[in-house]
């Protein structure tokens, strides 16, 4: 899934849909984080998946990265998004995602995958 992409599913699916700014930075950090990373994976419910290779077992490693069992490589929640070279604070990062999404209500998510080129499906997935 490429950056763009997977900016089409932060925006259209159902987590950043119940995302509101108060609830976010009363939360706090360790919240975002994890809030973020059940955006980013979904599929495992925020357990980290490598990137390159696809593997689920990974380790976390200081300063919130992760290290593939399989292949060696690092990364982080945010490696390969639009995030990737951000120095924000997961509590911004949500928060901006909030209000873009509170922006977008009301595009459809034909509308969305045609703007940014995705396949239809692709952005249909977290509809629901
Ligand atoms: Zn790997």
């Amino acid at each position: 899934m490429d950056a763009l992409c997977f900016f089409a599913h932060f925006l259209l699916s159902a987590a950043a849909r119940t995302l509101s700014l108060k609830a976010i930075y009363a939360a706090g950090e360790d919240k975002a984080y994890a809030t973020f990373r059940k955006l980013r994976w979904p599929e495992t419910h925020g357990e980290a998946v490598c990137p390159q290779c696809g593997d689920v077992d990974a380790y976390e490693i200081p300063r919130r990265r992760f290290k593939c069992s399989a292949c060696g490589k690092q990364f982080s929640v945010t490696s390969g998004t639009i995030f990737a070279s951000r120095k924000m604070s997961f509590v911004d990062l949500l928060a901006a995602i909030c209000i873009i999404v509170n922006g977008a209500k009301g595009i459809s998510a034909l509308q969305v995958s045609r703007d940014l080129d995705c396949q239809r499906k692709t952005a249909l997935v977290h509809r629901t």
